[in-house]
């Protein structure tokens, strides 16, 4: 079984590359930004509170996005493994998903950083949010808001997995090509 997580900032190519990821080596594919917007889409209560973090830039709380990940993992029997795209993004989520991983006799294969300069993600995630409809995507103080965020709450993640001898980086700028074809390259060592 291969467990990954992707990790990197808004915009950083995360949820295109997990596409690839999950064809090429068979895994499902949990975005926790998806689930919450498919809840926001349903108008569902957890959808509602997401949505009043969500629409400032700001991280939703942990105990309801560990509770949605947990379920969304639990729903899926013989797999060959999941992408984690944007979950954990702090360290009391890196933690639960440990443990509760641990609870199925299964374990983070590698946590995949795809770094990019911030001034390039804002771009794309401008230009995103011109088709996108995410209001997050529309303003920049929004999105140098998930950047804090990140900054403060999600990169000290690093030195988490770092710990665990678990992290690598690539360079997140290029085609997606390109970026595939790095992330490929470093997937198949790990085997
Ligand atoms: P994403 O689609 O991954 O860029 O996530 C969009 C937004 O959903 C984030 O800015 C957060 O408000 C929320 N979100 C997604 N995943 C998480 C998470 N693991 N923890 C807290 N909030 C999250």
């Amino acid at each position: 079984m291969i467990n990954i997580v992707l990790f990197g900032k808004p915009g950083a190519g995360k949820g295109t590359q997990a596409m690839f990821l999950k064809t090429n080596f068979n895994l499902v594919h949990i975005s926790t930004g998806d689930l919450f917007r498919k809840n926001i889409k349903n108008e569902t209560t957890l959808g509602k509170l997401a949505k009043s973090y969500m629409d400032k830039g700001d991280l939703v709380p942990d105990k309801v996005t560990i509770d949605l990940l947990e379920t969304e993992v639990d729903q899926n029997h013989q797999v060959n493994g999941f992408i984690f795209d944007g979950f954990p993004r702090t360290k009391s989520q890196a933690k639960s998903l440990d443990n509760f991983l641990l609870k199925k006799e299964m374990s983070i294969k590698a946590t995949i950083a795809l770094e990019a300069d911030d001034d390039v993600l804002v771009k794309r995630l401008l230009m995103r949010g011109e088709t996108s409809g995410r209001i997050d995507d529309q303003d920049e103080t929004k999105i140098r808001n998930r950047f804090d965020e990140y900054n403060q709450k999600t990169a000290p993640l690093k030195s988490y997995y770092d710990a665990q001898r678990k992290f690598h980086s690539i360079d997140g700028i290029g085609t997606v090509e390109e970026i595939t074809f790095r992330l490929k390259l470093l997937i198949d060592s790990l085997q």
